[in-house]
């Protein structure tokens, strides 16, 4: 087993781990059922993502570089669905409309 990602939250090791999994690669996420008591656990027991073959880490660095590219994109091309005023996800509210995004 050899961790290839550490997630912020429980959604993003999922995605990461059902990309890996789509890409015919054996992962499993570990931690995200601790994630209720996250504020008294170790660094180790974060939610992360491990692949059982030592051997696919180059091929899910890869997948998972894309990955976080892609959301890097999809974050800085935002539109306001009410009143279509570029903005980034960093904001909750439209700056223009001051609608929730
Ligand atoms: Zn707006």
């Amino acid at each position: 087993m050899v961790r290839v990602y550490t997630a912020g939250n429980v959604v993003d090791a999922r995605l990461v781990c059902d990309m890996l999994l789509g890409a015919g690669l054996d992962a499993t996420v570990t931690g995200g059922y601790l994630s209720g008591a996250a504020g008294e656990l170790p660094v180790d027991s974060l939610i992360s993502v491990w692949l059982t073959e030592p051997l696919h880490a180059w091929r899910a660095r890869e997948l998972i570089d894309a990955f976080e590219r892609d959301r890097l994109q999809a974050a800085d091309e935002c539109v306001c669905q009410h009143c279509g005023a570029e903005t980034t996800t960093a904001f909750t509210q439209c700056w223009q409309c001051n609608l929730m995004l």
